[in-house]
């Protein structure tokens, strides 16, 4: 008996052993489907560092993130959008539209949450693609205003203008990406990857041998998965918006999920992806849709004049021209076998 005992004693010491040697080394991984799509969060924790308990907190916090901010049923968003102008408790997601209606004026209303009345005029939000006439587009490049979106100045209710529609579609996955980053931090998991879907992501720190995360950029000309360089990220986060990513086409014009409020109609700016990098996800995901809304020039032209909030671009064009910003001369570097030039930004 006392050998047995001996013999199992030795085996856990070698098995912890092995698990030590192998400290941070082991990745734990989960699928979730949340906000439309496949998120995929993956854990580096140390020994004892509760990983499996960190995973299913990430899990919870963004089933209920998903539940509160869908435009779909029962969220939020959905009840603001059927409230007719009248004022509708957003206890969950009054923060988030704060933010996002910060995003809104710092980008001239490039980014802006109520363009979903047009996103769902098209059909971007049911799959019944169709092109509005004249007369319609008029009518929702009225409606598209986030200026006229009220929030309380406890943020807790919030009211549209009659005929507005918002939905947080550009901005929801960046604040789960901050929100899980800090989850995470608040506990003792210094690595890990938190995917949040297309292209949407948050690094806590770096691998566990202290290199950066590398990350795919899509090829917007490519199929799903071809891409056109890595981006290496350390303890920041990325976000991208692309005319790849949902579109239909019509009389052999590409229509894509993103609205420019300009004309109430798909952005048609001359860019095929933006990828923005920066510290908050929230900053990426929403300057990758205005970004993407502006077009190059513009785009440009404002990531000179706020170099304040310290974020970096990659732009493709519809002709597959590659800029990069100063800031990810370093970072991001062509695949294998890309002979395109990269045109850095000063
Ligand atoms: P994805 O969700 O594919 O990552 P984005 O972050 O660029 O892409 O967000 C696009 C979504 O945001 C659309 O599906 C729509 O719901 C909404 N949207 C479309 N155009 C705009 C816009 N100009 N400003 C804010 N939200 C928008
Ligand atoms: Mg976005």
């Amino acid at each position: 008996m006392k050998q047995r005992l001996t013999a199992l004693i030795l085996l856990c010491a070698l098995l912890t052993g092995c698990a030590a040697a192998g400290k941070g080394e082991q990745p734990l991984t989960a699928t979730v489907l949340a906000m439309d799509t496949v998120m995929t969060l993956t854990l580096y924790p140390g020994e004892g560092d509760g990983g499996q308990a960190a995973m299913d907190g990430l899990r919870q916090t963004l089933e209920q993130l998903d539940a509160a901010l869908t435009a779909g049923e029962g969220g939020e968003a959905a009840a603001l959008n059927a409230a007719g102008g009248e004022w509708t408790a957003v206890p969950r997601s009054g923060a988030l539209l704060a933010q996002t209606l910060e995003l809104a004026r710092l980008t001239g209303g490039a980014l802006d949450p109520t363009a979903y009345t047009a996103v769902k005029a098209w059909g971007f939000a049911d799959g019944n693609y169709t092109v509005p006439n004249r007369e319609e587009l008029d009518a929702l490049k009225a409606a598209i205003d986030y200026t006229r979106v009220e929030l309380s100045e406890d943020g807790a209710q919030a009211r549209l203008a009659p005929g507005q529609q918002l939905d947080f579609g550009a901005t929801a996955k960046g604040w789960a990406g901050d929100l899980l980053r800090q989850q995470l931090e608040q506990g003792r998991i210094v690595s890990a990857l938190l995917d949040l879907g297309q292209s949407s992501i948050a690094a806590v720190g770096t691998k566990p041998d202290g290199s950066p995360w590398r990350i795919a950029v899509q090829d917007p000309a490519g199929d799903s998965g071809d891409y056109v360089g890595i981006l290496e990220l350390s303890g920041r986060s990325m976000g991208t918006s692309g005319s790849y990513q949902r579109y239909f086409e019509q009389d052999g014009v590409r229509y894509c999920h993103i609205i420019d409020q300009a004309t109430a109609s798909p952005a048609q700016s001359g860019l095929a992806g933006v990828t923005v990098v920066a510290d908050s996800c929230l900053l990426c995901d929403g300057l990758s849709t205005a970004l993407f809304v502006m077009g190059l020039e513009d785009g440009v032209r404002f990531w000179r004049e706020n170099s304040s909030l310290g974020f970096d671009v990659i732009f493709i064009t519809d002709a597959g021209e590659i800029f990069v910003t100063s800031g990810l001369k370093d970072s991001f570097s062509l695949a294998d076998g890309e002979e395109r030039e990269v045109q850095v930004l000063e």
